[in-house]
């Protein structure tokens, strides 16, 4: 590789937030992977440091299963939800966090959700049947 990578790192030698420069290991080519270690260098004191990095892939993959579908709540629109509350729509098979609460002009009460497989929606609550 001939590009040289840099990060934005705390050196543990001199304690000060620097550019270290990449010098082995393998940079965040595999997104597979859990973690990546890395050798950087200080820019200032130049020491060597070997570096547990995240992949950014990783990261998201992780928040997208965030979710335990067995403390849902089961969706209905009879019911009353909470934002951050965590539902599960069985006619859709997804759960979802409840981000936002509205109540239309007309008085209809909803939320809005983040699916994990649908996404944002907008949903019903607190219909009276
Ligand atoms: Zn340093």
């Amino acid at each position: 590789m001939a590009k040289t990578k840099y990060i934005m790192h705390q050196c543990a030698y001199c304690r000060r937030e620097t550019k270290m420069e990449f010098i082995g290991g393998q940079p965040s080519e595999d997104i597979n992977a859990e973690v990546i270690k890395v050798w950087y260098r200080c820019g200032k004191c130049k020491h060597s440091a070997l570096l547990t990095l995240t992949p950014a892939s990783q990261m998201k993959k992780k928040r997208a299963v965030a979710i335990n579908r067995e403390l849902c709540t089961p969706y209905a629109k009879e019911k009353i939800f909470s934002v951050g509350e965590n539902i599960y729509h069985s006619e859709w098979d997804d759960v979802g966090k409840v981000v936002r609460k509205d109540k239309m002009s007309n008085g209809i009460h909803s939320i809005v959700v983040t699916f994990e497989k649908t996404g944002e929606r907008k949903l019903l609550e607190n219909i009276q049947a």
